[in-house]
C-alpha cells in the first residue's frame, strides 16, 4: 500500500513527499521522530502570541525564482528584511561590516580614508570575504581587516565551532563578508521574505494530500529495519524507495564511526517588555557564553507586551542528549561520510538528500531546489 517512505519531515522529506503524491499520484509515509513536522524550520505561537523558530530564527532569503514560484503554492508572503547588530566595546555596531559600521565605529575622518580606500580597491555593492581582506597588502585596508577579525569575527567563530577559523572550510567562513556600501540588511538576496502564517503552516499545507500519511513521534527503526542489504518494513520486505532524510552514521549504526556535528542549546525567555532590542538580532562576539540574542517580534509583529527572546549557546553534539545543527566540515570529516556514501549505494532501494543524510549545510532555499532536483533527476517509477 506504500510506495515510497519518507524518513524525516523537514523541508527535504515534505517537498519530496508533495511531489510524489502530486505529480506521481503515488503513496507515500513519512516517518518523524520529533512531535512535529517542518523539521529545524518549525515554527508556533508561545504563551505571548508570539510566532517563534523552535531551532533558532530561520529567515527565507533566496535569487531562485523557481524555489519562489514551488513555494508560493503553499503560502503568501510578507517582505522582511533581517537586520543585525554586533556588540562590541560596549556598543552595537551594524552587521555585516559595512560603510556604516566604519563611521559607528571609527572617527569621521578615519572612516572617511577606509571608505575612500575600500571604494578604490573594491566593487562598489560588493561583498569581500573577510579572509580576502585579511591578505591586502594595503596597510589601511590589512588594519581594518584586522580589526574586523579581532573584534567580530574570531571570537565568535571560536564560540560557534569550538575551532580556529583558518581550520575550517571557505565555504563557512566566507559567510562572514565585509559589504562595500551602506546595505544595513544581513541578506542580498532578490527575494526577501517570510511565510504569511510560518514555516509550518505552509508545510502543513504541502502535505496535505490525501496519498500522503505522516508518523510523528516514530523513530524509523521502530518501524523498519535493515537486513543484509533490504528494508523491512515491521516484518515484512519493504519494495518500495526509502528516502532517508535523517543522519547516515545512525542510519549504519556508526559503522565507519560518527560524524560530528555542531549543537546549539536555545534558550527562550520571556521579557516583561514591549520591545528588548533594537534589531531582530544582536551577535555577541566577545561576551558572554551566548552567541546571539534573537528577538521574534521583530521577524513577526505581534500586539504584545511581553516579549520573546531566544539566547543560542552552541556547544558540542552529543548522541542522544542535544540536536545535530551543523555539520562540521573538515576533510577526514569528509571522508568518513564518503565511506557511508559508498556503502549506502549497495542499497538499491535508499535515497538520500537532505542536511543530515548528506551532511552537507543548505539553507531553506538550497534544500527545496536540491529536492526539486532531486525528484526531477531520480528515476521515481
Ligand atoms: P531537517 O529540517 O533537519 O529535517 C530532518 C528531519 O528528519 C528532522 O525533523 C528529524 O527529526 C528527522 N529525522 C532524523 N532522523 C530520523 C529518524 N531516524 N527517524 C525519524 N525522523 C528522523 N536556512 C535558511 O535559509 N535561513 C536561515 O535563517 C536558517 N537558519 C538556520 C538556523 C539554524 C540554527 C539551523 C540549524 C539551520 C538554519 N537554516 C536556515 C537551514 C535550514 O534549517 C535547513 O535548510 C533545513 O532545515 C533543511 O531541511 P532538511 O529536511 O534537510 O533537514
Amino acid at each position: 500500500m506504500i510506495d515510497y517512505i519518507i524518513v524525516g519531515a523537514g523541508l527535504a522529506g515534505c517537498v519530496l513527499a508533495e511531489r510524489i503524491a502530486n505529480k506521481l499520484d503515488k503513496k507515500v509515509l513519512i516517518i518523524e521522530k520529533r512531535n512535529h513536522i517542518g523539521g529545524n524550520c518549525f515554527d508556533y505561537k508561545d504563551e505571548n502570541n508570539i510566532l517563534i523558530h523552535k531551532y533558532g530564527p530561520h529567515l527565507f532569503h533566496t535569487n531562485n525564482k523557481e524555489v519562489v514560484d514551488y513555494l508560493s503554492q503553499f503560502t503568501s508572503w510578507d517582505i522582511y528584511n533581517h537586520e543585525v547588530l554586533c556588540f562590541i566595546d560596549g556598543k552595537k555596531v551594524s552587521i555585516p561590516f559595512n560603510f556604516n559600521t566604519l563611521y559607528e565605529v571609527f572617527p569621521q575622518s578615519k572612516a572617511k580614508a577606509l571608505e575612500e580606500k575600500l571604494l578604490s580597491n573594491f566593487e562598489y555593492n560588493s561583498k569581500i570575504p573577510i579572509l580576502e581582506l585579511k591578505k591586502s597588502e594595503d596597510k589601511d585596508l590589512a588594519f581594518l581587516a584586522d580589526y574586523i577579525y579581532d573584534k567580530i569575527f574570531v571570537n565568535y567563530t571560536a564560540k560557534q565551532w569550538g575551532m580556529k577559523p583558518e581550520d575550517m572550510d571557505s565555504a563557512v567562513t566566507a559567510r562572514v563578508p565585509v559589504f562595500i556600501g551602506r546595505d544595513n540588511r544581513y541578506f542580498n538576496d532578490k527575494y526577501q521574505m517570510l511565510p504569511a502564517n510560518g514555516y509550518t503552516k505552509m508545510i502543513e499545507k504541502m502535505l496535505n494530500h490525501k496519498n500522503i500519511k505522516i508518523m510523528t513521534n516514530t523513530d524509523f527503526k521502530e518501524l523498519c529495519s535493515l537486513k543484509e542489504k533490504d528494508f523491512y518494513l515491521f516484518d515484512t520486505k519493504f519494495e518500495g524507495k526509502v528516502i532517508y532524510t535523517g543522519q547516515i552514521d545512525e542510519l549504519f549504526d556508526y559503522k565507519f564511526g560518527e560524524l560530528p556535528y555542531r549543537s546549539v542549546d536555545m534558550k527562550f525567555e520571556t521579557v516583561e517588555k514591549k520591545f528588548y532590542q533594537e534589531k531582530a538580532t544582536v551577535n555577541y562576539p566577545n561576551d558572554y557564553d551566548f552567541t546571539r540574542i534573537t528577538e521574534f517580534k521583530h521577524i513577526h509583529p505581534t500586539k504584545s507586551d511581553k516579549t520573546t527572546i531566544l539566547k543560542e549557546y552552541p556547544q558540542e553534539y552529543r548522541i542522544g542528549v542535544n540536536t545535530p545543527y551543523y555539520p562540521i566540515f573538515t576533510s577526514t570529516n569528509q571522508e568518513n561520510y564518503n565511506k557511508y556514501l559508498e556503502y549506502s549505494k549497495e542499497f538499491e532501494n535508499l535515497l538520500l538528500v537532505g542536511r543530515l543524510a548528506e551532511y552537507k549545510y543548505y539553507d531553506m532555499d538550497d534544500i527545496v531546489e536540491r529536492a526539486l532536483e532531486f525528484f526531477k533527476k531520480e528515476n521515481f517509477d
